[in-house]
């Protein structure tokens, strides 16, 4: 729980209180009169987060409304900063470059050649999102994607690497101006836009896989339940009304309005419940940005060929100290989280495999990034992003 108390005492102290630990495991606070407000505690408040707690402790924990307040104090610092990293020693280069992008590079219809590598700046965007997915139960949960705005590739990989390293790094360094110039200008609102959404979708969509299978599973016992219940009865009542189809007499006359009533309202019963089903198992996600972390990182930078054919073109491709790792090579159509691209013969565009795939229409391969809205050959437009 001491995470928990190391947060509470960064932000009590931000919001000018006076913290001071006291052993086991809690806080003592002397807090300004907004703090006392926000969180209804006295002047001087002594807080414990662990079972054992120091005498006369407030108990604080991930229960409760706690969390909710802490929230409402934090309001909407920290949602978006910016930090510059290096790594505490030196890191070297890469001592054999070609090595590197065998591991980091496949292309299965071109060739690539190593130009060169120099130590650069970029920019890495990590961006998180908070994700609700409510049906007969509920699911939360965060996402993380990162972009590296000097290469354009989508680097979750790096990022997810990186957490822990930030995480040990105390100092919060902002980039200065010679370091902003470095990494070079950001994105736009529309390209940020237009790279986020196909990624983000995916990411939830593999995030909240398992919770949705298990809903499926209980949807479908629940169904199967409420099924053969229904069909029991109205199969006892279908054979009382078959061995009465040949009865005479007012008795029988009744006996049969009764049954095929019964039958009625049998089923009747069932499609209200599998309403009932399709309204409890009804699925509703939400996905909230919650914070962006613009990091500026040295990089060493990749200087690549790539020959298709008669074409040629050069990219870049940045590997990162901080973890000493390699990116994924970007992506021209298609989130791309996977290293396999193909190759297009026009352009020369890197793609996620599908996105040189036939068109579904006509069936002639085409490249999505030449051609990101409909087929060139039949017009047939492309509604699903290639994912
Ligand atoms: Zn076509
Ligand atoms: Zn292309």
């Amino acid at each position: 729980m001491s995470e928990l108390r190391d947060f509470v005492a960064d932000l009590l102290e931000s919001r000018g209180a006076v913290v001071e630990a006291v052993e086991p495991d809690g806080l003592e606070v002397l807090a300004p009169a907004p703090v006392q407000q926000a969180m209804g505690w006295p002047e001087l408040a002594r807080l414990g987060f662990g079972t054992e707690r120091p005498s006369g402790a407030i108990p604080i924990g991930l229960e409760g409304d706690w969390l909710d307040r802490f929230g409402a104090l934090l309001a909407q610092d920290g949602r978006w900063s910016e930090r510059e990293v290096s790594p505490a020693v030196t890191v070297p280069a890469p001592g054999d470059p070609e090595a590197v992008l065998e591991r980091a590079l496949d292309l299965p219809n071109a060739v690539w050649r190593f130009r060169g590598m120099t130590a650069a700046w970029t920019r890495c965007l990590m961006l998180a999102f908070r994700y609700t997915a409510i049906s007969d139960e509920k699911r939360e949960g965060l996402v993380w994607l990162g972009f590296n705005l000097g290469t354009g590739a989508v680097v979750n990989d790096i990022v997810a690497r990186l957490q822990p390293v930030l995480a040990q790094m105390a100092e919060w360094r902002t980039p200065d101006q010679a370091t902003r110039l470095a990494a070079g200008p950001g994105w736009n609102a529309a390209t940020l836009g237009a790279r986020v959404r196909p990624l983000l979708d995916q990411q939830v969509r593999d995030a909240i896989a398992p919770f949705l299978g298990a809903m499926r599973r209980r949807l479908e016992r629940d169904r199967n339940r409420v099924h053969a219940y229904h069909d029991d009865l109205r199969s006892a009542s279908l054979k009382r009304l078959a061995t009465l189809a040949h009865a005479a007499g007012e008795r029988a006359d009744a006996d049969r309005r009764r049954e095929t009533l019964r039958v009625e309202a049998i089923e009747r019963e069932y499609r209200a419940k599998l309403d009932d089903l399709r309204h409890n198992y009804a699925l509703r996600i939400t996905v909230d940005w919650v914070q962006s972390l613009d990091l500026y990182m040295p990089v060493q930078r990749f200087d690549i060929l790539i020959r298709r054919r008669k074409g040629e073109r050069m990219i870049q491709l940045d590997w990162h100290p901080l973890v000493k790792a390699a990116e994924l090579p970007l992506c021209e159509a298609g989130v791309g989280r996977a290293r396999t691209r193909l190759v297009c013969d026009d352009k020369l565009h890197l793609t996620e495999p599908d996105g040189q795939g036939p068109c579904p229409s006509c069936g002639k391969p085409c490249c999505r990034a030449c051609y990101p809205a409909a087929c060139p050959r039949c017009g047939q437009a492309f509604q699903e992003p290639v994912s």
